[in-house]
């Protein structure tokens, strides 16, 4: 998870302020070093890191903060508004042509994810603006780049210009627009050539690529886990291309997290989207103040909620709240919500979107990788009908028949169904307005 590590400095810092009646100047002091090496030990710029810890210091020890009767959370919130305003303070969305088709031109680093995040930007579109788009292979120096665009191509189903490699990539562009203007492609997603660094030859290229197309946007694509040299790209690119926006790609995998908060600050260039994983719909839309809440484990409930209802089948949902309040929930619906929580994702990433979940130790315990869920799936199978139904039944020789079958520990079959009807407790209360077991069923 993205800025792990920060996350947790910054809690701790905050911690120790919790609680105290008055806080003094010193002890603004005090913390703002805490924040500044929390900051710069995730990566972010040394600039952006400097001048971030001067404002906050500035409005924490003014009197609105050292004569309130809570402190900590006045701090938090300075921390929390001035986090947002680094990273850009809304989102951003993408910019749309007043004619057909708005050309994207794809730029970055080789292995930055440019391939892989235009398959994603197509499943964008079709879900947001319901667009039938083209995508364009100007990348002819690795002859796998095409290949790989094809396949992307042939996954979410939209036709791929290409002209092999060796054709001069500016004319490829080319022949592909009056392609997308014969074909009346609302969309085009240019797919250009990376190195390993910046050179002239490169930039030139894609200028001279920038000039025919007249692209709506340019959107550098960079690695999230390469830290502050993420934001040395940017400026890179942004120096010779004027880019649009930013995707920032693999932030499932970087714990530091310093790319996001300085890139915006540094280029003046907006993070327009985050990439999460390798899956073309690991793509979401960068919303500075839910990412401020993130870091700060305050939740990021919004997204969460996005994420359930883009994943969640309403009349699943509708169905479980009413088994819910008749108590009627058996394992076949267990497996349902199982197998609806594998299509949201790793359920470690769900629980710290939670409010107050980032930083729970429990969390540390829940591992809940898909194997676990397909051992509990197992275990369901080899019951009864009878039995999934009235988990009733299930009697020490029942128990065992089950362990048999499903090629399980007796002691795991044992806990699975304790923790069942621990969830199905839990659930007659929620259902009842009662939240307070939440923890309970959180807890290691
Ligand atoms: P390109 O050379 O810039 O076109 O990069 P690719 O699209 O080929 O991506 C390079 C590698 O990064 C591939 O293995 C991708 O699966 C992986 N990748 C891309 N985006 C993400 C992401 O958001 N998260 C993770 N974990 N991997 C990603």
């Amino acid at each position: 998870m993205a800025f792990e590590g920060l996350s947790e400095r910054l809690q701790n810092t905050f911690a120790k302020l919790r609680g105290k009646g008055k806080v003094t100047k010193a002890d603004v002091q005090e913390m703002m070093r805490e924040v500044r090496l929390a900051l710069l030990e995730a990566d972010v710029n040394f600039d952006v890191t400097k001048n971030f810890i001067k404002t906050v210091q500035e409005r924490a020890v003014g009197s609105e903060v050292l004569d309130s009767l809570t402190p900590a959370q006045q701090v938090i919130k300075i921390v929390n508004e001035e986090l947002t305003k680094i990273m850009g303070s809304s989102a951003v969305l993408l910019n749309q042509a007043s004619h057909i088709p708005t050309v994207i031109m794809l730029v970055g680093l080789q292995g930055s994810g440019k391939t892989t995040s235009a398959g994603k930007l197509v499943k964008y579109l079709q879900a947001e603006k319901n667009a039938r788009p083209l995508l364009i292979a100007a990348d002819v120096y690795r002859p796998a780049a095409i290949d790989q665009l094809q396949t992307i191509g042939q996954q979410v189903q939209v036709p791929v210009y290409d002209e092999g490699t060796n054709q001069d990539p500016v004319e490829i562009v080319r022949h592909g627009l009056e392609t997308a203007q014969a074909k009346k492609n609302d969309y085009v997603l240019i797919d250009t050539a990376g190195r390993l660094e910046i050179d002239d030859q490169l930039m030139s290229e894609l200028s001279r690529i920038k000039q025919v197309a007249q692209p709506t946007e340019i959107l550098l694509v960079v690695d999230s886990m390469t830290g502050q040299a993420a934001t040395h790209v940017a400026e890179g690119f942004n120096d010779r291309l004027d880019i649009s926006g930013v995707i920032l790609t693999k932030l499932d995998g970087d714990t530091r997290g310093g790319a996001a908060l300085s890139i915006r600050a540094v280029t003046g260039k907006p993070i327009k989207f985050v990439g999460s994983g390798e899956k073309l719909d690991a793509l979401e839309v960068f919303h500075p103040d839910r990412m401020a809440d993130r870091i700060l484990g305050m939740g990021d409930v919004l997204t969460l909620i996005e994420k359930a209802e883009k994943d969640y089948d309403e009349k699943q949902a509708a169905a479980l709240t009413r088994k819910m309040q008749e108590n009627t929930f058996d394992f076949n619906d267990f497996v349902d919500q199982l197998e609806q929580m594998q299509k949201m994702g790793p359920m470690d990433e769900i629980m710290k979107m939670m409010p107050g979940m980032a930083a729970n130790p429990a969390l540390k315990n829940v591992h809940m990788d898909p194997q676990d869920i397909e051992h509990l799936k197992a275990v369901v199978y080899s019951m009864t009908p009878q039995e999934r139904q009235t988990p009733e039944l299930l009697n020490p020789s029942r128990r065992r028949r089950i362990a048999t079958g499903s090629g399980r520990p007796l002691v795991e079959v044992n806990r699975m169904i304790k923790q069942f009807k621990q969830m199905q407790t839990l659930m007659q209360k929620m259902s009842k307005g009662n939240f307070n077991g939440m923890e309970q069923m959180m807890g290691p």
